[in-house]
């Protein structure tokens, strides 16, 4: 039996960071990584998508070429084989830059293997016991796989397997409308494929609010994307030209056949493998673990971080609960969950940038609000640049002035809604971003003109 004073479960967003800070503050750590250093956001999650989203988009300009004064001889056709290279590379490098840089680290011991619990205070990993005072897990999630009639009997595609694909699938069937499906679909539809989504609720992306899901719906519509909405009993089945999506929806055909199908209906925790029950850590009824407001089960000593605890979801989320739980342990700096601003972006083109509450949350909150929406279409640099789809909507709380949320979709939404973000977490009133001045001609500049027209909820 090995000894160490930490062992962090999984390389994901918040375990290398946390065996660094351990290491540098001379405690001795072992982290265990069953398959890819970095895991999903390196391998198969953030940096790949994005690598992908951005041949989208250089395609999509380049199509749109004679608009900007330029001529494109022949058509823009995408060669698959170099967007899986040109992403292979970026996304290497970064699984390469983790592992190398867990395996320079003095004070810390890189093992590959599947780490189980064998006891609160020990795991087993390639049949060696290696124990510890305290245990960190980040062994992160994977695509749901639903129990949908037929699923066993086609092959389909995951945000993993999709993307291994060096060609261009003609028809691709993505289930799942939320923010994984949507950036995939739009990639996909400017790589030359026909795109039909099948969401099984009302509307896409559906814990945003009506307005910005509707927007959303014609951005990715104008593309010639196909959306199904309220798709329910949805099951498989193989066809001679390729594999059916079944449904039962108020309006369309009961089938699409597509030549692929994509699955991104959203995400399990990888806890089911861990040997959890015999350190007696507690999960909930989708497999999360049950963490407090730093991140500590209910097993003194064991901490869980990033997606397998059900409070993120996110890379930013994850790296934060390192951040947290390193102030905590090792700075005495008592940080917390609660404290954290909920924020994220949904990488299509345009993005849509999301802070706080949405209109939906403040309303049920019952607090006396003001909201504010403008179109893209009046903002200077989207039209220089001719990309004017989207609104930018702030809703501020009409008492303390502060903000209470924020949804930019449009040019340079995912950066612009973190000036927000920033004054949110300086608990600032919404004034001191309509006084300051701004940058010209840039989307942030017209933040105080969007805030000038701020008006109680209708
Ligand atoms: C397609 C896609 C796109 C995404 N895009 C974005 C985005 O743009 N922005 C964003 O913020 N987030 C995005 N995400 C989410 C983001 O990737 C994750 O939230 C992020 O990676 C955080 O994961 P994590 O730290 O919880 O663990 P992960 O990154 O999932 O890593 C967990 C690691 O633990 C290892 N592991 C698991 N079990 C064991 C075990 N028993 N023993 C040893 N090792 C184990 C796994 O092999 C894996 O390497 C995306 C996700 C997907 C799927």
């Amino acid at each position: 039996m090995k000894h160490f004073d930490a062992i962090v479960i999984g390389t994901g967003q918040a375990g290398p960071s946390l065996a660094a800070r351990f290491a540098a503050a001379s405690k001795s750590v072992a982290i265990i990584e069953r398959h890819k250093f970095g895991g999903t956001c390196v391998n198969t999650g953030c940096i790949p998508t994005k690598t992908l989203v951005a041949s989208a988009y250089a395609a999509h300009l380049a199509r749109r070429g004679v608009e900007f004064g330029f001529v494109v001889n022949g058509d823009v056709r995408v060669d698959m084989k170099r967007v899986k290279a040109r992403k292979d590379e970026i996304s290497g490098r970064s699984n390469k830059g983790v592992e190398e840089w867990l395996r320079g680290l003095e004070n810390c011991t890189v093992i590959q293997g599947h780490a189980r619990f064998e006891s609160p205070h020990s795991v087993v990993v390639n049949d060696e016991v290696l124990e510890a005072d305290k245990i960190f897990i980040n062994v992160g999630g994977r695509a749901t796989v639903p129990a949908f009639p037929g699923i066993h009997d086609v092959p389909f595609l995951t945000n993993s397997s999709m993307l291994d694909i060096d060609f261009l699938p003609e028809h691709l069937v993505i289930v799942g409308g939320s923010y994984i499906g949507l950036e995939f679909g739009q990639v996909y539809r400017r790589f030359g494929s026909e795109v039909t989504i099948v969401e099984m609720g009302p509307r896409l992306i559906g814990r945003e609010d009506e307005d910005v899901s509707e927007a959303v719906r014609e951005i990715v519509e104008l593309e010639g994307i196909r959306v199904r909405l309220n798709a329910k009993c949805i099951s498989l089945a193989k066809r001679d030209s390729g594999i059916a999506v079944r449904m039962e929806c108020s309006e369309g055909s009961p089938e699409v056949v597509g030549t692929h199908v994509l699955l991104a209906v959203g995400r399990t925790p990888n806890t089911h493998d861990l040997g959890l029950e015999r350190a007696g850590v507690a999960t909930d009824e989708h497999g999360y673990i049950i963490v407090d407001d730093q991140l500590e089960t209910d097993v003194p000593g064991i901490w869980a971080l990033g997606d397998c605890n059900g409070h993120g979801g996110f890379t930013h989320t994850s790296y934060n609960d390192y951040e947290i739980v390193a102030d905590n342990l090792l700075n005495a700096d008592h940080r917390r969950v609660s404290d954290r601003i909920h924020t994220y972006a949904l990488f299509t083109d345009p993005p849509l940038g999301r802070c706080g509450m949405t209109d939906a949350e403040i309303r049920k909150s019952g607090r006396a609000a003001l909201v504010a929406k403008y179109p893209m279409s009046r903002v200077s640099r989207a039209y220089e640049k001719g990309e004017t789809q989207g609104f930018m909507k702030i809703a501020v709380d009409a008492e303390t002035k502060q903000i209470l949320g924020a949804a930019i979709l449009g040019i340079g939404g995912d950066e612009v809604v973190q000036i927000l973000l920033d004054v949110m977490y300086a608990k600032a009133p919404y004034t001191v971003v309509q006084r300051a001045m701004h940058i010209h001609p840039t989307v942030a500049e017209y933040l105080p003109t969007v805030l000038s027209k701020l008006e109680p909820f209708a």
